[in-house]
């Protein structure tokens, strides 16, 4: 390998944008394509606030630690504040902020009655024996229970999260509030409310989403090949619904490593990385690759699902893929968008492809709010309707006018949202 120092070019920066710097690129762009006032195009620029908290952890070995959390809230003119808490060593107050703008954006595009919000603690869930997370799980909904509400904030699970923690949670916050409150939270198990098929929904909705863009471009699904990386919840299901419906998914990875097999894998025999960590790499593959080699791959679709920032500046112009549906959140930089964008390679943003997720959730607030649960097969009915609305709606804004996926799926949202805006107007 020939390294920087042996060369004589000079050393090329790695690309360092933030994920608020891209959040807000992203929403300019679109403002540009429509005819709204520029006070509400700034006022979603920002967050309405960030809450900060302090949650004192004690370890199984007896010592405390001081933990830092978050809680952004960006816009909730349409409705609650909605969105998910994630558990990683990389969560930050910036980056919190630009989740829940994407949460906005993602609400506004499914017409959902909700805005956005994303939070999250500072901490390795590695880390975390099983009973740590639930004291830090509780802890956590008392230090938040200023800021959040059935009716005013309802998180869920994220990267680093899943539905026990939801259900603790849940307790945690109806026990001090003297009554059981299930809407507090979604993506909870189905025995506290939680919503049939809501761990699928996000993966469901990105193999929903990838075969209607692949139906757009002609296409047929059985001569399409798949690479995902990141097989936990949104890629693995992701994965499979295409495989189902006869995509060749040939290369899936994990944070170890990616399996890659010309003919195709049987998705539905890797494990996903969130049951059984390291199983990716333990399937019997003809070949091992690298997570950077998988975003490389000569495919039809490449879906990066596991964490944000992986397609950058530095390595658009070596991703083969001719189509990309993005399932994690934010996987793109403005700057490499831009070159995929001069490419002519469609990125199906996140906001839409992932949507299947915060729907689901909402399914599950409207069966908490009316106790009363629905059956697999109507969740899966419901959501596969409301996943063919938005994209049609997206469909008609990127055929109307000449922008990028991303551009569209704004647009059909910022219509929306700053529709209510005028519509309520600005106090006092
Ligand atoms: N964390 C998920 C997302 O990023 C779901 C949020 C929710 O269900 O509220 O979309």
């Amino acid at each position: 390998m020939v390294t920087a120092e042996s060369t004589s070019e000079p050393e090329r920066e790695p690309e360092a944008e933030s994920a608020v710097e891209t959040a807000r690129a992203q929403l300019e762009r679109a403002a540009a394509h429509l005819d709204v006032d520029d006070g509400i195009i700034e006022r979603l620029r920002h967050p309405d606030s960030v809450y900060q908290v302090a949650i004192p952890l004690k370890r199984d070995s007896g010592t405390t630690e001081i933990l830092t959390g978050y809680r952004a809230h960006h816009d909730d003119v349409r409705g609650p504040y909605k969105g998910g808490i994630r558990y990683h060593p990389d969560v930050s107050e910036e980056e919190c902020v630009a989740l829940s703008m994407w949460m906005t954006w993602k609400c506004g595009v499914m017409n959902l009655p909700f805005g956005g919000a994303k939070g999250g603690i500072v901490v390795d869930p590695k880390d975390l024996s099983e009973t740590e997370e639930e004291r830090l799980t509780r802890r956590l909904a008392e230090e938040l229970r200023p800021v959040i509400g059935p009716m005013k904030d309802i998180p869920a699970p994220d990267m680093g999260t899943n539905p026990q923690m939801m259900a603790w949670f849940m307790d945690a916050y109806s026990m001090q509030e003297g009554e059981t409150q299930p809407g507090i939270v979604t993506g909870k198990p189905p025995a506290v409310g939680g919503s049939e098929g809501r761990e699928e929904a996000p993966g469901r909705s990105v193999g929903i989403i990838a075969e209607k863009a692949i139906e757009h471009y002609g296409w047929d699904i059985t001569d399409t090949t798949v690479a995902v990386q990141g097989f936990g919840s949104v890629g693995a299901y992701a994965a499979r619904y295409l495989d189902d419906h006869g995509a060749s998914v040939v290369a899936v990875s994990d944070v170890d490593g990616a399996i890659y097999d010309p003919d195709g894998l049987d998705t539905n025999d890797v494990e996903d990385h969130d049951a059984r960590p390291g199983m990716v790499s333990g399937y019997d593959a003809p070949e091992q690759l690298t997570n950077a080699e998988l975003l490389e791959l000569d495919v039809d679709v490449l879906i990066p699902a596991a964490i944000g920032n992986v397609l950058t500046a530095d390595n658009a112009n070596d991703v083969q893929a001719d189509m990309i549906v993005e399932g994690a959140n934010g996987p793109t930089t403005s700057r490499a968008d831009s070159v995929f964008e001069q490419r002519e390679i469609p990125v199906v943003p996140d906001i839409l492809a992932n949507a299947g997720g915060v729907t689901v959730s909402y399914f599950e607030w409207l069966q908490n709010t009316n106790r009363r649960a629905w059956s697999l097969e109507r969740v899966h009915d419901e959501l596969e309707t409301e996943m063919l609305q938005a994209w049609n709606a997206v469909r008609t804004e990127y055929e109307a006018r000449d922008v990028t996926w991303r551009d569209a799926a704004y647009i059909v949202s910022l219509k929306r949202i700053a529709e209510a805006h005028d519509a309520r107007g600005l106090w006092p």
